[in-house]
This record gives structure tokens, sequence and C-alpha cells, in this order.
């Protein structure tokens, strides 16, 4: 992982987005803004699940006027997201969104912009400043010998012609997205952007489409950035229930050791060498410690080839073999129980980890942020006949 790029924070509501802040979820309504009730319980769902700043989309004079209520009954910082009418941006203000999207691909007069921006100054409230590959400015005359600019470069010039008018007004509580379908331009755009500008930046692959594949798409464009350390927030765009981002998201901070909220699953895939039912064992565990919400890396492993070893290195693990299983907790074994008990006992360790984690005994997970994990090697004598016999 490289160092993380320094970048000048700015608050949504509590939340700190950049700096030293630790990369922040988020996510979009998909309800009709102006059904208070509905917009406000799918804030609330989001939140349950993890979303730290909620967006939404306010295009017309009834989700304005929605936008009062909506944040005064919600403690989830809000994002209002603006295309095409400013009269919606300054609505937004003055229902004390916590911030503003702005898309410079369709709210192009400098006279509108600067009136936005005098608002949420006077306000303090921050303004994304969201490039999407699908509605950039259009591109300047070009002679006939002169080819148009690749993607990527049109979406950090459309970014940096809001930037400077924004800083024209000395307002700097800027964030930035430059999101594409495509994964490599918008790889190249978050690239090119990051070294001209000290703001933070929210990550996205847009559009990304149907769960499997856009869950793919994004974790390859989220988890290349925040691997190159660029990146303060982060949204998956999934055509699907909002609410199935929002695992997503956690997933791909949990596979770069920067956060964890819920298990990390270890579970192998399964051979000819398997000799327990382990998929249904590893979605019972999953779903169990993710109703818990606690940060708790758990191995469930078919036989002794690997089990032990990722077992050992997980807060809670299982290597079974013949029938029976080996379970760890925090690196040792525990106990050695027939099929029919995996699951109560991986259930009954799991709890002690948890009551450990809360009151602070026996440090983080071990797969926690600075990324160590104890020595996989385990002694074969330690491990019991049972799972040996092949
Ligand atoms: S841990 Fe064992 S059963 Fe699971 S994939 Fe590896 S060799 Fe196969």
């Amino acid at each position: 992982m490289a160092e993380r790029r320094k970048t000048k924070p700015v608050y949504i509501g509590d939340v700190q987005v950049g700096g030293d802040a630790p990369v922040v979820v988020q996510s979009m309504t998909a309800t009709n803004t102006a059904d208070i009730e509905a917009t406000l319980r799918q804030v609330d769902e989001l939140a349950d699940l993890g979303c730290e700043i909620v967006r939404i989309a306010v295009p017309d004079k009834e989700a304005a006027a929605a936008l009062p209520e909506i944040v005064r009954r919600t403690k989830t910082p809000l994002i209002a997201d603006i295309h095409f009418d400013y009269r919606w941006a300054l609505a937004a203000l003055k229902a004390n969104i916590h911030g503003l999207r702005l898309n410079p691909g369709n709210i192009r007069d400098p006279e509108k912009v600067g009136t936005i921006v005098k608002e949420a100054k006077a306000r303090e409230t921050p303004i994304r400043i969201g490039v999407n590959a699908g509605s950039l400015p259009p591109i300047d005359a070009l002679a006939d010998d002169e080819l148009p600019p690749p993607m990527h470069q049109r979406m950090v010039d459309a970014a940096m012609w809001e930037i400077g008018l924004l800083q024209e007004q000395d307002f700097d509580l800027i964030k930035i997205s430059l999101k594409a379908f495509d994964v490599p331009t918008m790889i190249q755009a978050y690239r090119d952007l990051a070294p001209k500008v000290p703001y933070p930046f929210h990550l996205g692959v847009t559009e990304a489409g149907t769960p499997r594949a856009g869950s793919v798409r994004s974790a390859i464009g989220i988890g290349v950035m925040l691997s190159e350390g660029i990146g303060d927030t982060i949204r998956v765009s999934l055509a699907a229930d909002p609410k199935e981002e929002i695992p997503i998201c956690w997933d791909i901070l949990a596979s770069l050791n920067l956060r964890q909220r819920g298990p990390t699953m270890v579970a192998c895939p399964t051979c000819g060498r398997i000799e327990i039912e382990l998929i249904p064992l590893a979605n019972k565990v999953e779903a169990h410690f993710q109703k818990l919400g606690a940060p708790i890396t758990v191995a469930v492993m078919g036989c002794v080839v690997n089990g032990p070893g990722e077992a050992k290195m997980a807060d809670l693990g299982i290597a079974g073999g013949k029938g029976r299983g080996v379970i760890f907790r925090k690196g040792e074994i525990v106990k050695t129980v027939n099929e029919d008990e995996f699951l109560s006992a991986l259930i009954e360790e799991g709890d002690k980890v948890i009551a450990e984690l809360e009151s602070g005994a026996n440090g983080a997970s071990s797969n926690g942020a600075d990324g160590s994990v104890p020595d996989p090697v385990i002694p074969l004598q330690e491990i019991p006949a049972s799972t040996t016999e092949r």
C-alpha cells in the first residue's frame, strides 16, 4: 500500500472526509425524494448497514421542498445531488443540507455557480465537484488536424474548470469525484488530478452495472486507487437496491486492511479433499456475525492442508476433517467438535472473541488496520489425529 495522499479535510455534518480520517462509506437513496417517509426509511436502512454519508437526488421543486423535513429528522449526514438547476442547490443549502454535489457538465453558467458558492461559503457547507464521463462539458471547437482530448483528460479539465470557479471566491471546502464506467479511464483521471489539487477524493466507478459485474468493476477501480493511497470516501454504484452497495464498500476496505465492519470471512473454495459440509456452514457463520456487526475475522476451512494455518491466523476458525473439526480462537486450539456442533461451537467461541474486542482486551482483529498477522505455522502435533487421517 502506498502512503496516503495528503488532503485538506472537509466535514459532511460530523463526518470528516480527507486528512487523517478513515476512508468513509457512502451511498445514495433510490426513492422519490419528495416521498419523505420512504426516503427517511432508506436513509436509516443504509445507515444501519454502515453507510456514513447518504446522497439524495434533488431533481425538482417537490424534492427540494422535502429537504427541510428530511434533514431535520435524521442524524445521518446528507448530500444533495444537484444537476441542471442551481435553484435546487440554493434550496438545499437553506434546508441545512450537510453537503452539495454539483456536476460541472450541466451547471455551466459561472454566475449561477458563483451564487451557489457564495451561499455555501456563508454556511460552510462543502461542495463535491462530481465529474461524470457521461455528462462532460462540450469540447471546444477543434482544428481540422486536431484530435479530441482523451476522456480522462476531459474529466480532469472539467474538474479544474469548476475548481477555478470555487477558488475565485476563496472557497476551499471542496471534494472531487471523477467517475467513469471504464475502469482504466477512471483510474487515469484520478491519478492525473491527484498531484494538482489538495482536495479529498470521492472514488467510484459510475453506473458500474448489475451486482456481480458492478461489484467487481468497483472493487478493481476503487481498490487500485486506495492501494495507491488515493481516495478519502467511496461509493459502489450498483443497479440494485442501494443496501447491496454497503457490504461491498466494507469488503473493499477490509480487503485492503483499511477498515473492518462485520465479519471478514476466510473460507476455502472446497475441493476433492473436503470432508465436511463447508459452504452452508460458512454462509450461516457469516450471517450470524454480520448481524452482530463485530469486526471479527473468521476462517471456515475444509481440511488440514491450509485449514489449521488459516484458522490459526483468524480471530476464530475451524479446520474440518472426517466429520470433525478443530476450533481455534485467537491462534489457539480450544476444542475439537463433531460436525453437528460446528455452528454452535463457532458462535460460542465467537462470543468470547467479541467480548474481548469490546472490552479492548487482546487487541484488534487479527486482520487489523496494520495488516499484521501472527505466524501461520502450526506444529503438526497440535492437530488431532481425526483431522489428519485421510
Ligand atoms: S482447505 Fe482443503 S478442502 Fe478446502 S480447498 Fe483447500 S485442500 Fe480443498
